[in-house]
């Protein structure tokens, strides 16, 4: 595997995807109904009531006693009250029918355990009492032809009715649903199913996010503080008629701080912030949407001025008429017109100004972008080393750092990481060194926290010897190759430690943040991820499976090279790829039709294989030459499991890749 330095795209791949859950409206409601109907059983019910089932001998030796208080009788079963709680078995029952013989055992596993209780029941004999009813009466018994417990006829009540009820409640309440959609607005449902559920937050609190929170993404910063500005003073910009701007779109990968910022204009100009997801505006039920996004412009009004932030956007805002899945097509539409009434409804003097987050802005409507909309743009980039280094020292802020801890490493050891990745790193580092026992976060621990965000935890596998050996080889392959192969990125550990899906890991990276690839730097690439199975192949002559992922990456990459950056003469410099999502990372793929010939496509298959031979040939040319070398490499990983930069440098005797030669041809 070699798999941690992020490939050149024009962009990094996005790094941590935060999937989006599932709606979870509805368990909610189960809770409850479940809850309401065990109070409710249990106030009818309480469990210590229940009778205790005593036998006929101890119902009339108590009544002797004078403690039955009343009975009622229902054919043959009596049920009563004593007049003082009565425990049956008692101890000395349970003592009579002691473990001697083996008919008191069996008696004894008859007795119910012992229960305690004011409340009983008894059966009559069949040869019937017939001095019972004068005995009652002369011990005050009181006979009733009513049940003694009420509640056993709201238990009949209940359980008769109950479920009836239920599904009655039910259908009610999917009634009140679907009449959300009948224009009632944000009164939607005695239960609030057309409220837009937003989460608002008011940012007179100490703990407002302004600004000063957010670091590394300057320019994004710069063009809000606009927005700051007009809503403190909205009658400064309205004054000579200009209309103030209603809706920016925030553009960006995930992670990247779009929310934080949006909170941060809020902060900083001190109003409210409503936030909601636009994939909550959608229901199952059509014109939920809409009634949300009513409810939350309404909520918005009320306490102007005020930003809304809809994040997400993407899930209503996909251009209609697109390629579109399953029935929620027109509820999306009716959600996403509702969103454009409201924004051309008010006049841009009320002071609520609408930011919205997405990372596909290419798929939005049209409709959403014209002026007097989402007609301002700003592009969240992922952090350089700079920015890197900026947010690590927001979120460092709290912790105790050791004065060993070097953010200026920390930003560079991590290419193509969001500020919230960043983030992440600060909170596993703080978590390591507190299950150290340290009192201060030092380097080390930022570095196996940095360690186990990339690679993933080690994985505890055991290996026989023979795979091991392997494994070592397939990565002492790329990394011998990363030293050799002039522009190749620095080889900074091996590791034959398994680790997440890797059985081995080679971390190599990039000195500083590259945005343009030249041509030589990508072949660099490919020859070191194909380095892996052309050791195992130099050494062992034959395959394995360990080099699916190495394949598939490289392929990628002679793909582009081919398709996207004219790298390949043959096919020339012809855009033959899909059109790039930059902030999705990789290419979108084809959608329906190839825009090119079969005959183009042939050629292009044949320029990857090409690209791919060239190199693989190259890989295997270097290990041969430098066989003492990877021996040695492999000895040294067998011993120490993993090897950092030094160490390899030294086991191998070679030193760090050249540079590229970066001047002009003159001639
Ligand atoms: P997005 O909305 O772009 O997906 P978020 O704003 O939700 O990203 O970012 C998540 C968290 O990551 C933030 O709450 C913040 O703590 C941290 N973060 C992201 N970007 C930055 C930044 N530029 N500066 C400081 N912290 C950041
Ligand atoms: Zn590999």
């Amino acid at each position: 595997m070699n798999g941690t330095s992020p490939s050149p795209g024009t962009k990094l791949p996005p790094k941590l995807t935060r999937p989006t859950l599932p709606p979870r409206k509805y368990w909610p409601w189960f809770v409850f109904i479940l809850l309401v109907n065990y109070l409710l059983m249990s106030y009818l019910f309480p469990p210590g009531d229940a009778p205790v089932t005593v036998p006929y001998t101890v119902f009339r030796e108590e009544a002797g006693k004078n403690n039955v208080s009343a009975i009622y009788s229902r054919g043959t079963t009596i049920e009563g009250r004593f007049r003082a709680p009565v425990t049956w078995p008692t101890p000395e029952d349970i003592k009579q029918a002691g473990p001697t013989s083996a008919r008191s055992a069996i008696d004894r596993r008859l007795l119910p355990p012992a229960r305690t209780s004011s409340h009983f029941e008894t059966e009559l004999p069949t040869f019937f009492d017939r001095d019972l009813e004068p005995f009652l009466i002369q011990h005050n018994v009181e006979i009733s032809a009513v049940p003694i417990q009420q509640a056993s006829a709201w238990a009949t009540l209940l359980y008769g009715f109950g479920p009836a009820v239920l599904i009655i409640a039910f259908y009610v309440w999917m009634y009140r649903r679907a009449a959300a959609q009948g224009g009632m607005g944000g009164m939607g449902g005695v239960f609030g199913i057309g409220r837009s559920k937003a989460r608002r937050y008011d940012t007179e609190t100490a703990d407002r996010i302004t600004f000063n929170d957010v670091a590394g993404i300057d320019e994004a910063e710069s063009e809000l503080v606009e927005i700051v500005d007009f809503l403190k003073a909205p009658g400064k910009y309205t004054r000579l008629g200009g209309s103030a701007p209603k809706g920016v779109l925030l553009i960006g990968s995930p992670g990247t701080g779009k929310t934080l910022l949006a909170k941060a204009v809020a902060g900083e100009a001190g109003v409210p912030f409503f936030s909601m997801s636009a994939a909550e505006f959608v229901e199952m039920i059509v014109g939920v949407g809409a009634a949300r996004v009513r409810d939350l412009f309404k909520q918005a009004r009320e306490s102007a001025p005020a930003i809304i932030f809809i994040d997400e956007i993407d899930a209503i805002g996909r251009a209609r008429g697109g390629m579109m899945m399953g029935g929620g097509h027109s509820e999306q539409e009716q959600t996403l017109q509702q969103i454009l009434t409201e924004m051309d409804g008010f006049s841009g003097r009320e002071g609520i100004i609408v930011l919205a987050a997405t990372n596909q802005p290419d798929v939005l409507d049209r409709a959403l972008l014209r002026p007097g909309r989402f007609d301002r743009r700003v592009v969240v980039n992922l952090p350089d080393k700079v920015g890197r280094e900026a947010i690590v020292r927001v979120h460092v802020r709290k912790v105790p750092l050791d004065p060993d801890v070097n953010l200026e490493e920390l930003a560079q050891a991590t290419p193509g990481f969001s500020g919230a990745d960043l983030k992440n790193l600060v909170n596993e580092a703080a978590l390591l060194a507190a299950r150290r026992s340290e009192d201060a976060v030092h380097h080390k621990d930022f570095l196996d926290a940095l360690e186990k965000i990339v690679l993933g935890p080690e994985r505890p596998l055991l290996l026989g010897p023979e795979d091991r050996e392997r494994i070592a080889y397939h990565e002492s392959g790329h990394a011998v190759l990363g030293l050799l192969v002039p522009g190749a990125d620095p080889v900074h550990r091996v590791s034959i430690v398994p680790r997440g899906q890797a059985l081995g890991v080679t971390y190599q990276r990039p000195q500083t943040d590259r945005y343009n690839y030249p041509e030589a730097y990508l072949r660099a690439r490919i020859i070191g991820m194909l380095g892996g199975r052309a050791a195992e192949e130099v050494v062992y002559g034959t395959r394995t499976t360990g080099a699916e992922n190495d394949i598939e990456q490289a392929t990628q990459l002679a793909r582009n090279m081919v398709t996207r950056w004219g790298m390949s003469d043959a096919v020339g410099m012809v855009q033959l790829a899909p059109a790039h999502n930059p902030y999705l990372g990789g290419p979108s793929g084809y959608m329906g039709e190839k825009p090119f010939s079969e005959q183009t496509g042939n050629l292009i298959d044949a320029e990857v294989q090409r690209i791919i031979n060239e190199c693989h040939e190259e890989a295997k040319r270097l290990l041969r030459e430098h066989r003492a070398a990877l021996d040695a490499l492999v000895a040294a990983l067998l011993k120490q499991e993993t090897v950092s930069e030094q160490e390899i440098l030294q086991a191998t005797g070679l030193p760090s890749a050249p540079l590229l030669e970066g001047r002009p041809v003159r001639g």
